[in-house]
């Protein structure tokens, strides 16, 4: 515990400065938030499904709630339903295992409901492609409303992709 506080005097404050100093995700939450409040008056719910992604898809959209992007503050929530969910952000292949399952979610997700494709695999499987275990992707099985290409997406093309969806409904 000594040499802990040793430290803590001798190196001050470790951790990054979070003052925000990216102006593109600044600029493009703002509009977000604006859309969002004038469509809904509330914010807007995403239920995210991993349909065999690599996984590489989630860090980069776990980063947008990180104190860094921070991205409820734009009138975005993630929730663990999709009964409560106003979209569906989908990442991934689609394996063959995660077909009924996404089936089903998309089902119940109340309408009307939005389809977010994130990432190259939810096209045509992406590198998976023609693989024997996956689906090669959604385009033709759920009627996408918007694709965030990328291998995978950064956090702010994940928040530009946004913005087009609550500009085209
Ligand atoms: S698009 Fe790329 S990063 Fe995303 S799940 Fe597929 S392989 Fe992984």
């Amino acid at each position: 515990m000594i040499d802990v506080l040793k430290c803590a005097c001798k190196y001050k404050i470790m951790t990054e400065d979070l003052k925000f100093s990216d102006e593109k995700v600044e600029v493009l939450g703002k509009e977000l938030k604006k859309r969002i409040d004038k469509k809904f008056q509330r914010s807007f719910f995403i239920r995210e499904v991993d349909c065999g992604s690599c996984n590489a898809c989630e860090v980069e959209i776990n980063a947008l709630n990180n104190p860094y992007y921070n991205l409820e503050r734009f009138g975005i929530s993630f929730v663990a339903s999709p009964k409560f969910a106003d979209a569906l952000m989908i990442t991934g292949a689609l394996t063959k295992n995660m077909y009924d399952a996404l089936m089903n979610v998309y089902e119940i997700t109340p309408n009307p409901k939005y389809i977010i494709a994130v990432g190259d695999c939810t096209k045509d499987g992406g590198d998976f492609k023609d693989s024997y275990a996956v689906c090669n992707g959604i385009f033709d099985k759920l009627p996408v409303d918007i694709y965030i290409p990328g291998c995978p997406p950064e956090p702010v093309d994940i928040i530009s992709g946004l913005l087009k969806l609550l500009q085209k409904i």
